[in-house]
């Protein structure tokens, strides 16, 4: 326990992971609305003020979040390095309702802090930054590299969201032809050819297509050589 202040220690095994960003040495919400206490639990609160019972309620979305762990943490939030940033562990008790990625609590208290390096100006005071929380919160605190706390762009999922449908149709489209080859080919010999010849022609069009489109793009690029001022 932390000074008598109900809050439970390494050995209560409940704990999630979070992003905070640090203001004048205060944890904050990554939107800076709300600043975690220092020396005492932030106390869950029902936005909605709904009243169902003891917060967090069962069919209601509130309750302080943490995810699972920090792999859960990465994928779910991408947070950007323009501000100071600190990825931790956060201890969670009181009425707590797990999930599939995390967990919502009705009260929390950072367990574990790092403060990501990148998002750190170096002109800044913030140099002095792990300090001040440890001072502040009275946990302990390092710094770390955002390789470690931050998740890279490529592995954002939504991104390959387009090629994934582009193979997909082109999957689709392969299957579709082969069906109509093999329909074509019950129906005899020359059906078959016909339809061969048909796919054949397809595949040409699209050909043609793509040759159409590259030319029209060398031609854009040379009209924009052609507009720039020094002729060259
Ligand atoms: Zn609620």
């Amino acid at each position: 326990m932390i000074a008598g202040l109900g809050i439970p220690d390494g050995i209560d095994p409940l704990a999630g992971w979070r992003y905070w960003r640090a203001d004048e040495g205060w944890l904050c919400s990554l939107n800076k609305l709300k600043t975690w206490p220092a020396g005492k639990p932030l106390v869950a609160q029902c936005p909605l003020g709904m009243d169902h019972g003891p917060l967090p309620g069962e069919q209601c979305g509130c309750g302080i979040y943490a995810a699972i762990d920090l792999e859960t943490l990465k994928e779910l939030v991408q947070p950007h390095l323009e501000s100071p940033l600190v990825v931790g562990e956060v201890a969670l008790w009181g009425k707590v309702i797990p999930a599939e990625l995390g967990y919502r609590a009705e009260f929390a208290y950072p367990r574990r802090l790092w403060v990501v390096d990148e998002s750190i100006s170096t002109l800044d005071w913030l140099g002095d930054l792990p300090v001040n929380l440890a001072g502040r919160y009275h946990v302990p605190v390092e710094s770390c590299g955002a390789g470690w706390a931050v998740a890279e762009e490529a592995t954002n999922p939504w991104q390959l969201e387009p090629r994934v449908r582009e193979i997909r149709a082109a999957v689709s489209a392969f299957k579709q032809s082969v069906d109509r080859l093999a329909a074509a080919l019950v129906q005899g010999d020359e059906i078959y050819r016909a339809e061969l010849a048909r796919l054949r022609a397809e595949e040409r069009t699209e050909a043609i297509a793509r040759s159409a489109f590259q030319s029209s793009f060398g031609t854009h690029m040379q009209d924009v050589k052609a507009r720039r001022p020094d002729g060259s």
